[in-house]
């Protein structure tokens, strides 16, 4: 098979996967791969993604011309040419609507505090890139700001997006960000986050180069809830400064009041506050 006739078959198959996944729904999401030097290959507009078929896709250059296919490319072509621009070392694009990670996005909230070490060693942390209308030229901008030292974003009220070295690579991250939304989903309903600490989060930095991990950029530590530094060179996670232990405890505050949202009490002690509680209603 040539290089190309694999591409396709792969783009078909990371396509059934991310709508068997349920990461998008109807003709959501699209996918694109570098095809040699100088041309994309790209799922077409309008088209579901579980259900194509390799003779879909569309070739275009660089610049978004269509070189070759029946039908017009994706309609967020734009945002994939930008990040060809961006980042000469990405082989491959993905973009989808994952619902946790797309609740993120929705909600404002990045996916950027030390939790999980898998993550930190791979992506780093997830930024969001600012809202823009899809389709047009706003999300491109949007997105570049991130891009060159992210391989995985949120998109403000709009989804997620992932690069790679290949297309497999590029799902995987895909993956890895909506697997991560859960995780952090459930750990704030449960009411605490322990955090990976400063110092360990450093040591996870210096194991990217043992296990040889590409990262466009490296992992920079800053004190919890502070902002951001420079988003264009640095993978920001939140993470406590802690010499002494590894794992921080992080009671999860709610918004309105500001306070410890965690509140322990024993059945004995429940039962005590329901009794009065009733003893007050006579
Ligand atoms: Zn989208």
């Amino acid at each position: 098979m040539s290089v190309e006739s694999t591409l396709r078959a792969d783009i078909v198959e990371v396509g059934r996967r991310m709508y068997a996944r349920g990461y998008t729904a109807s003709n959501d999401g699209n996918i694109s791969v570098r095809l040699g030097t100088d041309r994309l290959l790209m799922t077409p507009k309008s088209v579901c993604k579980g259900f194509m078929t390799p003779d879909m896709m569309c070739i275009t250059d660089l610049e978004g011309r269509k070189l070759q296919g029946d039908r017009d490319p994706s309609s967020e072509m734009l945002m994939h040419l930008e990040v060809y621009r961006q980042r000469p070392d990405v082989q491959a694009v993905v973009h989808a609507h994952p619902p946790t990670a797309t609740g993120f996005a929705v909600a404002g909230i990045p996916l950027d505090r030390a939790v999980l070490a898998e993550v930190l060693t791979t992506l780093g942390s997830i930024p969001i890139a600012e809202y823009a209308t899809p389709s047009t030229r706003e999300l491109p901008d949007a997105v570049r700001q991130y891009i060159k030292a992210h391989d995985g974003m949120l998109l403000a009220n709009h989804g997620a997006l992932t690069v790679g070295g290949d297309l497999y690579a590029a799902y995987y991250k895909m993956e890895t960000i909506e697997h991560f939304a859960k995780i952090s989903l459930v750990a704030r309903l449960l009411g605490r986050e322990n955090l990976i600490s400063r110092e360990e989060v450093e040591r996870l930095q210096g194991l990217r180069g043992t296990y040889g991990i590409q990262a466009p950029a490296p992992i920079c530590a800053v004190p919890a809830d502070s902002s951001p530094d420079d988003p264009a060179s640095c993978q920001v996670v939140q993470a406590p400064s802690s010499p002494g232990s590894r794992l921080i405890p992080n009671i999860v505050r709610t918004a309105e009041s500001g306070q410890d949202a965690e509140i322990r009490l024993t059945y004995r002690e429940l039962s005590a506050l329901i009794e009065d509680a009733v003893r007050n209603l006579r």
